[in-house]
């Protein structure tokens, strides 16, 4: 029995990662919980922090993967269908903020020390097929 633990996925908020637990916990799979705390306090240092993490005994990293890979879910609009990329028709969609590099995560930062919402930060929609944001 190893005690490595391996962070197998990130949400922004616990509620999420609450329910991906219960699926793998549904497998047989133990699931920690990481910065869900953290987050519920402020959930705008979600993305300043990583995202509340998800993390499994070194060991079940691959079976949980696998899970995680056949429940993931795609951007829908509005109405339930799934969004499209514009540029390759895939409906491979991701949901995501903009805070990705290191710039706008510290203009996030300094958005959160001075009180007020970041600017900075929007949302977008990203095609994990050709990486084309929209
Ligand atoms: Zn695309």
């Amino acid at each position: 029995m190893s005690n490595t633990f391996i962070t197998v996925a990130r949400y922004q908020y616990s509620s999420e990662a609450q329910i991906i637990k219960g699926r793998l916990e549904a497998d047989g799979i133990e699931v920690f919980i990481a910065d869900n705390h953290t987050v519920d306090t402020d959930p705008l240092v979600s993305n300043a922090i990583g995202g509340v993490k998800l993390k499994v005994h070194a060991q079940d990293e691959v079976k949980a993967k696998e899970i995680l890979n056949s429940i993931k879910e795609y951007s829908l609009d509005d109405e339930g269908i799934p969004l499209v990329c514009p540029n390759c028709q895939s409906t491979k969609i991701h949901y995501m903020t903009n805070v990705t590099d290191i710039k706008s995560l510290m203009s996030f930062i300094v958005s959160i020390i001075a009180g007020v919402l970041p600017l900075y930060t929007k949302y977008e929609h990203r095609c994990e097929n050709c990486k084309y944001t929209f």
